[in-house]
């Protein structure tokens, strides 16, 4: 084969991948889970939550859905797009998409600074809704757009129950800020736990984002075991098994130690997945474990060894 057929070929296998891609994502979306979609595509289950994120653009984003399809644009460009209009509502993102038409044109740094470019076009937009209803969205940097969030659920957790929802409560301290009726409230920061709490000398409780607070004697023995870099047992799972350790040190507190969680550990998104029965865990006697997902695939792992503890 000459070389400019080798190039010919070259640029069929890539048309028919982007292609195949796009048909992927379709399917993806219609399997719409991410945790059978790590199993089976053998990735973590972050990867599998942004193919999932990937493949719901798609209705945001049909023109270059389109594109993809014709073998015209790769993947990797259409995450570009995907990821730089992800804050958008469905109908700027398609207002943006619409502008992209030239997509398999351009490389993805170009890519992103056309997307950026129509992105500006609205940085404020004013939507009214059917029911008296409007909908109001601000198009801006993260960390300021962040401390507005913020602001606005401190001062509604200043606000006293009278039957208005969190939502209510929210929007009613946002129009008083936008208006300029706002009253001055501190925004708190979660501490985790203290180092005096680690060494010894109180007895603060510490406190874990996400999963609550913990005794200082909790704390402290999970520190020492050294335990947090521990990762999930599920295959392809790579997040620290911070829930199943908590239980595993209160069972030994009180004296247990045969909790469901001894069967190894596992992150919290897992051990809930296993707690409400969508997951079935097993394990034989010598330790391999057999998890068995909702569509009834079984994946078999073998229990990895963890580090002994030093001798006093
Ligand atoms: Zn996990």
């Amino acid at each position: 084969m000459g070389k400019v057929e080798i190039a010919r070929a070259i640029l069929a296998a890539e048309a028919v991948k982007r292609s195949a891609d796009h048909q992927q994502l379709r399917l993806i979306a219609e399997l719409d889970d991410p945790h059978e979609l790590a199993l089976l595509s053998r990735i973590p289950p972050g990867m599998a939550r942004l193919k999932l994120e990937q493949s719901a653009a798609l209705a945001r984003l049909p023109v270059l859905g389109e594109l993809m399809r014709a073998g015209l644009l790769d993947l990797d460009r259409f995450e570009v797009v995907r990821k730089w209009t992800q804050n958008l509502d469905t109908t700027q993102a398609q207002t943006v998409g619409a502008g992209l038409a030239g997509a398999a044109e351009l490389n993805s740094k170009e890519l992103r600074a056309e997307t950026e470019a129509l992105k500006r076009s609205s940085a404020v937009s004013y939507q009214s809704m059917p029911d008296g209803m409007a909908l109001l969205t601000a198009h801006l940097d993260a960390v300021p757009a962040r401390a507005i969030f913020d602001q606005v659920d401190a001062d509604a957790e200043t606000l006293a129950e009278d039957g208005r929802t969190w939502g209510e409560k929210q929007v009613d301290v946002f129009v008083d800020r936008a208006l300029g009726k706002g009253r001055p409230v501190t925004v708190r920061t979660d501490v985790t736990v203290s180092a005096k709490t680690l060494l010894g000398l109180t007895e603060e409780p510490g406190y874990i984002p996400g999963v609550g607070p913990v005794d200082a004697a909790t704390a402290r023995e999970i520190a020492a075991q050294g335990e947090w870099d521990r990762v999930c047992q599920v295959p392809g799972c790579t997040r620290p098994a911070m829930q199943c350790e908590i239980d595993h040190a209160r069972g030994f507190a009180s004296g247990g130690g045969t909790d469901a969680c001894n069967l190894g550990p596992l992150c919290r998104m897992h051990h809930y997945l296993k707690t409400i029965g969508l997951y079935r865990f097993t394990r034989e006697m010598d330790g391999v474990r057999h998890w068995t997902t909702p569509l009834g695939f079984v994946y078999t792992t073998r229990p990895r060894p963890i580090a002994e503890p030093e001798p006093p």
